[in-house]
């Protein structure tokens, strides 16, 4: 049976003081769950959550990272840098990113190759937006951008990157795709999935729903089928909210 993956994604929030208050109350309130905890933090942020992180179950993610190594790259932090202080994990496409940074299948696809040649877990963000769902071409945009971000990297590194579908107009806008919705979505990314790379890698690979999740919503999210936990915005930011949702099961 697969892990469910409960992560938080802060956004552009949070200051060093807050998140070492933050992550001493979260790990008393999530110490005993069976589930993955990551944070994804601001780079000013990435320091102070990793020590204080240390000896708990929270794991740290940056929410971005270059493609290159190093270069004249003014004001881009790269996943070498990432991995020298430790940082686990990293959101590649969050749709924000795609949306307001010209971020690309292309630069996706880089960046994901980037991110293992250097020892760093992508968090691969794939969603389509509401006049996609509302003509019918959900599917195929997301199918198409999981193969494009997937495109050329070994086979035995694509069950290694966790999938977060977040349908861009549930993200931030306090709309949830229905359980049944997601379920399905997050289904036809696991059917792409099986007929490029088998059973193994598709029954294996983490798939999570993003876009207004909370405590509310995400047991019934988090226990379909195929939906193996949430890439939480919004809600991440109270620990105590975004406890209740990594708890979901308990
Ligand atoms: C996100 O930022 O990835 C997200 C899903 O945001 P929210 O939970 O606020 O919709």
């Amino acid at each position: 049976m697969r892990r469910k993956v409960i992560a938080g994604n802060w956004k552009m929030n949070m200051l060093p003081n807050e998140t070492i208050g933050y992550i001493e109350s979260l790990s008393k309130l999530v110490k005993d769950t069976e589930n993955e905890v990551i944070l994804c933090v601001p780079y000013t942020d990435l320091f102070y959550a990793l020590m204080t992180a240390q000896g708990t179950n929270i794991k740290i993610g940056a929410q971005n990272m270059h493609f290159e190594e190093k270069g004249a790259y003014t004001g881009e932090i790269s996943a070498k840098m990432l991995k020298s202080i430790n940082v686990e994990y990293v959101i590649i496409g969050h749709s924000e990113r795609r949306q307001y940074f010209a971020e690309t299948d292309e630069t996706v696809n880089k960046k994901i190759k980037a991110s293992f040649a250097n020892g760093l877990n992508p968090i691969l963000c794939v969603g389509e937006t509401l006049e996609q769902r509302e003509s019918a071409l959900a599917e195929e945009v997301i199918t198409k951008q999981t193969r494009l971000a997937l495109d050329g990297l070994d086979d035995e590194l694509i069950d290694k990157v966790i999938i977060a579908y977040e349908p861009i107009w549930a993200i931030g806008t306090g709309k949830t795709a229905t359980s049944d919705d997601a379920n399905n979505a997050i289904k036809s990314i696991r059917n792409e999935i099986r007929k490029l790379y088998g059973d193994k890698v598709a029954d294996n690979i983490i798939i999570q729903y993003g876009g207004s999740v909370k405590s509310s919503n995400a047991k019934e999210l988090f226990e379909t089928s195929d939906i193996d936990g949430g890439l939480v915005g919004g809600a991440s930011l109270v620990p105590e909210e975004f406890a209740k949702i990594v708890n979901f099961n308990n």
